[in-house]
């Protein structure tokens, strides 16, 4: 088992696999992008693997595959089913920002992942276009329709998709009605025993270049506030027995979930159970820094097995008790979002 010192077991890994992306979030991407790491310097999908299979032997349940935008990896859905196959690995995870996901639904499905996190900030094209600097949203959507409908040769669905916003003050906040009543017709979109449908509303977050500003940043207390006028919302446990950093509600007579991350406003570092591995093979214990450690390096230099494993540990070992404070990431804060991995 992965234990901190603070005795927390880690069963989740988040692995980006590339830094680039076919939009230009405003709040991810800096407007001018980054300079990419050198190819060279990324994990190949063999090495990836071997991350993998044995982080999943030291008790990673479930893996997120995030970026960047993964969908743009050349051979994204074999990397997946390889991934599926590592025994012991009881979920497999994407998240998209949807552009290229409707023509690889299938071989994405068949690769054995189950659980679908889609961005989507806006429901309204000049907004969309505003905050990703793309005008692709019809595509989107129409990604996220098939996604909810999707059924294999047999008869297999998604178990989960979610969308996730990211609610930024005077941009989007007025749409968090829209896009629960948007969830709520994916849900008669989908058959009974079709995909769970969570709508996700995520506080928005500092990184290098990405326009924060704490007045910017709507919190969990006042979306909690604007959408409890219209809607009842009831506590609701995990997604899934292996916890994800929402806090869950159903929505009473929409049978659909809304999610909130509240990083900003209401940590929940005492609950984390997530490593990062980046596109570069660098292991982040947290989000917003506390400790690295660049496992790509001993591999190319043959380590063995358990020389990894001990620089995994050790880097655990230094994780921090919670992120520091909203002025202290601002300051600290070394990589793009886009370059860690949401
Ligand atoms: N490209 C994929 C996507 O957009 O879903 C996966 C990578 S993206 C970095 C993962 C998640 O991070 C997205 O849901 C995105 O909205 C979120 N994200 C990016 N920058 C953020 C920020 N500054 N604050 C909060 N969430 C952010
Ligand atoms: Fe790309 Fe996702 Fe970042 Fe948007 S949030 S720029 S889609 S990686």
């Amino acid at each position: 088992m992965l234990v901190d010192s603070f005795q927390r077991t880690h069963d989740y890994l988040r692995i980006s696999v590339t830094e680039h992306c076919n939009l230009r979030c405003a709040y991810c991407m800096p407007y001018d992008g980054i300079v990419p790491a050198p190819q060279q310097s990324l994990l190949t999908d063999s090495e990836l693997l071997r991350l993998a299979r044995i982080f999943v032997r030291l008790g990673i349940r479930k893996i997120r595959i995030t970026g960047g935008e993964p969908l743009v990896r050349p051979k994204i859905e074999p990397l997946c089913a390889e991934l599926a196959r590592i025994p012991g690995l009881e979920e497999l995870a994407l998240s998209t920002n949807g552009l290229l996901l409707e023509e690889k639904l299938p071989a994405l499905w068949h690769a054995g992942v189950r659980h679908l996190n889609i961005s989507l900030d806006s429901l309204r094209a000049d907004r969309f276009r505003q905050l990703t600097r793309r005008t692709t949203l019809d595509r989107i959507i129409r990604a996220i329709r098939a996604a909810v409908q999707f059924r294999s040769t047999r008869g297999g669905a998604f178990d989960w998709i979610k969308l996730n916003t990211v609610v930024i003050r005077g941009v989007n906040e007025d749409e968090l009605g829209d896009l629960i009543e948007f969830g709520a017709q994916l849900r008669q979109l989908a058959s009974t025993d079709g995909p769970k449908i969570e709508v996700r509303f995520i506080e928005f977050m500092p990184f290098p270049n990405n326009g924060w500003d704490a007045s910017a940043c709507v919190t969990y207390q006042e979306m909690r506030a604007a959408i409890h006028s219209h809607y009842v919302l009831e506590e609701a446990f995990g997604d899934s027995h292996i916890a994800g950093p929402a806090r869950r509600f159903t929505v009473q007579d929409k049978d659909i979930s809304v999610g909130f991350i509240t990083t900003m406003s209401d940590q929940f570092c005492g609950n984390c159970n997530r490593l990062r591995l980046t596109a570069d093979g660098t292991l982040r214990t947290c989000l917003f820094g506390s400790s690295e450690m660049n496992l790509r390096d001993f591999l190319r230099s043959d380590a063995s097995e358990d020389q990894v494993e001990a620089a995994i540990r050790s880097t655990l070992a230094l994780k921090w008790e919670q992120h520091p404070s909203v002025q202290e990431l601002i300051q600290m804060n070394s990589r793009e979002m886009i370059a860690i991995g949401g």
